[in-house]
């Protein structure tokens, strides 16, 4: 199958609620082309360097999506273009987002994100200190960088119940926040989870932003 072949496969099966982000990380940008004219905007990257060589490249319509961690001396980089920011798990890293938002006189999107996994190598937030952050007056001084949802990762497992869970808590943090912070925020809005293994459980319990890579770009090389 061709990537036109899966996106065309895999735009039938999402609801229009659902958002696809096509991972587009490792790959070249003539696969990130086929995909353009196949009709996929939406591209996430996990690398800043990567995001950096490839944007100039490629059609200035895209909106770029940042999934991976990303450290505070490299948001400058990513700042005059980035889309959406999906793993925001700091004041600090806020704070940084917000200064180069200024510098470039744009509101930078994000989402907070959250662990949820039962692994210890997955970065994120537990709901009190997206609290302490949301409370935090520094934060309500922000101009330029504005949250938009959560984004979260499931545990690498085939147990369908315990990933199904983990997203039901990412969405129970989400309507949680929703109701304490961002009632009257139209914005206020995304979920991002749900990736190639496990898409379907993460649509099931509310995704409205999905990750996919391998399934249609293919194994990436190691
Ligand atoms: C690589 C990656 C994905 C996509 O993974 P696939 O299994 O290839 O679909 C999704 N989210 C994040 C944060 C990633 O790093």
């Amino acid at each position: 199958m061709s990537i036109r072949d899966n996106l065309t496969a895999f735009q039938k099966q999402l609801p229009d609620t659902v958002k696809l982000v096509a991972v587009s990380k490792t790959k070249p940008v003539e696969d990130i082309l086929e995909a353009y004219n196949a009709g996929q905007r939406i591209f996430g990257e996990n690398k800043v360097q990567d995001l950096v060589a490839k944007q100039p490249l490629l059609p200035k319509d895209i909106q770029w999506h940042y999934i991976g961690h990303l450290q505070t001396n490299k948001v400058k980089f990513i700042a005059p273009f980035v889309h959406l920011i999906h793993a925001v798990d700091s004041l600090k890293l806020l704070k940084e987002i917000n200064k180069q938002g200024l510098k470039n006189n744009r509101v930078i999107d994000c989402l907070l994100q959250f662990h949820i996994a039962d692994e210890e190598t997955k970065f994120g937030l537990s709901f009190e200190e997206a609290g302490e952050i949301l409370c935090n007056e520094v934060f309500q001084s922000f101009t330029n960088v504005r949250i938009i949802g959560v984004m979260g990762m499931a545990t690498y497992t085939l147990n369908e119940n315990q990933v199904r869970g983990e997203f039901r808590q990412l969405r129970k943090y989400f309507d949680n926040l929703k109701s304490k912070y961002f009632n009257d925020a139209d914005y206020f809005r995304e979920i991002s989870m749900g990736m190639s293994g496990d898409f379907r459980l993460a649509i099931g319990e509310g995704s409205t932003l999905i990750r996919v890579g391998t399934l249609i770009f293919g194994e990436r090389n190691k």
